[in-house]
């Protein structure tokens, strides 16, 4: 069935404000406010982190939600989720993506989050069911957690046949935002796109044809800076959907990137650079990775077009160091790659305010800034990315085939050209080269550790604080928690 995007997330928002009674709720800024433990927004419970954590402040709209709906623009690029290496390399790991989800706050709990999931999926948009596998949280005994059979019987009554039921441990079924903040057992569904017998052994392994695409979560615990975990004061639930992957389900498309999301940015990519037709190769079929490298342009483009509506500028610190990394792997791919012109990036804006504009309408607001800021950006990185290109291919030649790269030059690419690592790698990389990145992440830590600045100055500069820090700041004082809000800091 072919559905435009659009139609499937209306339907999303729809379902769920008028047959079940949730109250829809913008998506937030993809820049996080009032939380130095997190990067970039990186799923939809975010903004509601001080509801479900019951450190709310009473005055506020929020105290008062008990069902809520929303779709949300997030970025994985950075921090405990980051999607950053697989993007272009899969066929549905994005650094953009948008996430539907549904909310109960205090309100219902597993039963009517499975049925109310389980109906949407089957019934309104019509997936048959042999395609969906379920899975559950398996327990684990080091940590004193049992198996979530409740939810398992759940699944069970609603019709789910036991052999597409299936249990897993920590890593795939219990969520959690970060290293602490909300968290618990999650049961999520997954999309078989044609492995048809034995598919259920090949869930969560990391094959392209069986892709999660549901997780509800059921929020009890909270992880504590101390690593423990401490009971919630109330249940809730927490759901979130790629868009993408769901929109790809529903048009019958084994990749995100043959959906309406992402067809008019490829083409304009190739009426842009000239490029051959995007065939939608992946791995070695793709050996001048072209197809990847119109993936990567058609993800980031995305990704910068949105953080930068936001407000966020390319830059050398947290949030800012992520946008940079994303724009000069563009940049890279764009014009070596592609071979694409300069000013050719910039261009891609108009046409991914066309997909997402009227549902993120901040979009529409300011192109202009947003093509200026990559223009500049992009003229800042292309003379160091030329320079780069000569020093890699110099040092290539005087190299033998068995030897790895050489680590100081590498680092000075880093240090000098402003090279991404992951960047460096990967140019590398393609040239069937290694380079001891291990090192080159060690000269890097050294390197902060030496430039580290006080984490008050962090915090100014927007940065990410790592629990130490958080609990030294709240030591000297310059953080304050109060004890009827404990995860709300204000400076
Ligand atoms: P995966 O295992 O595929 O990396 P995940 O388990 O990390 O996904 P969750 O944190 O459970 O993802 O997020 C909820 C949903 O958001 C996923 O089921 C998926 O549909 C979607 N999603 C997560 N990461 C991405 C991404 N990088 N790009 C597109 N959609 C994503
Ligand atoms: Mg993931
Ligand atoms: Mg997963
Ligand atoms: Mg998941």
């Amino acid at each position: 069935c072919g559905q435009s995007a659009r139609h499937v997330r209306q339907t999303f928002l729809r379902y769920f404000r008028d047959k079940q009674r949730h109250r829809e709720v913008r998506s937030a800024p993809v820049i996080p406010r009032g939380d130095p433990s997190l990067l970039l927004v990186n799923a939809g419970m975010n903004q509601f982190k001080p509801i479900l954590l019951g450190t709310v402040d009473p005055r506020s709209p929020m105290a008062q939600y008990q069902r809520v709906v929303n779709s949300q623009k997030c970025v994985r690029a950075g921090g405990k989720h980051n999607d950053l290496e697989d993007v272009g390399r899969d066929l549905y790991h994005h650094t953009f993506f948008e996430m539907l989800g549904n909310w109960s706050f205090g309100d219902y709990f597993k039963e009517e989050a499975c049925r109310m999931a389980w109906e949407l999926l089957t019934e309104v948009y019509g997936i048959p069911q042999d395609r969906l596998y379920v899975t559950f949280f398996g327990g684990d005994p080091a940590l004193g957690l049992t198996a979530d059979e409740e939810t398992k019987e759940i699944w069970l009554s609603i019709g789910v046949r036991p052999h597409h039921l299936l249990p897993f441990g920590l890593t795939h079924n219990f969520w959690e935002m970060g290293e602490m903040g909300p968290c618990g057992p999650c049961t999520e569904i997954h999309y078989d796109h044609g492995v048809g017998e034995g598919a259920a052994a090949q869930v969560n392994t990391g094959n392209p044809q069986l892709v999660e695409i549901w997780n509800l979560v059921f929020m009890q615990y909270s992880r504590e800076a101390d690593g423990s975990l401490q009971s919630l004061p109330q249940r809730s639930v927490d759901t979130g959907m790629g868009l993408e992957r769901l929109v790809a389900v529903l048009q019958g498309k084994e990749s995100n990137y043959d959906t309406d999301l992402f067809t008019p940015i490829l083409d304009a990519i190739q009426r842009g650079t000239k490029a051959p037709p995007y065939r939608g190769l992946v791995g070695d079929m793709d050996p001048n990775m072209v197809d990847r490298a119109y993936r990567v342009l058609a993800d980031h483009i995305r990704a910068l077009t949105v953080c930068i509506a936001d407000g966020l500028y390319p830059g050398m610190t947290g949030a800012a160091l992520v946008l940079r990394r994303i724009l000069r792997r563009a940049v890279r791919f764009s014009a070596e790659v592609l071979r694409a012109p300069p000013g050719f990036l910039a261009g891609l804006v108009p046409t991914v305010i066309e997909i997402l504009g009227d549902a993120y309408p901040e979009l529409k607001q300011d192109p202009c800034q947003i093509m200026d800021t990559i223009n500049e950006n992009e003229a800042a990185f292309l003379s160091s990315l030329h320079r780069g290109r000569r020093i890699i291919d110099r040092t290539l030649q005087k190299m033998d085939n068995s030897q790895s790269f050489p680590v100081d030059v590498a680092w000075s690419l880093h240090r000098n050209l402003g090279f991404p690592l992951d960047l460096i790698s990967l140019m590398l990389e393609e040239k069937a080269v290694n380079v001891d990145t291990e090192a080159l992440r060690q000269l890097a830590k050294e390197e902060a550790e030496r430039l580290r600045p006080s984490p008050q100055s962090e915090l100014q500069q927007g940065r990410v604080l790592g629990i130490q820090d958080i609990n030294e700041l709240q030591r000297t004082g310059v953080l304050r928690t109060d004890d009827s809000a404990k995860h709300i800091y204000t400076l």
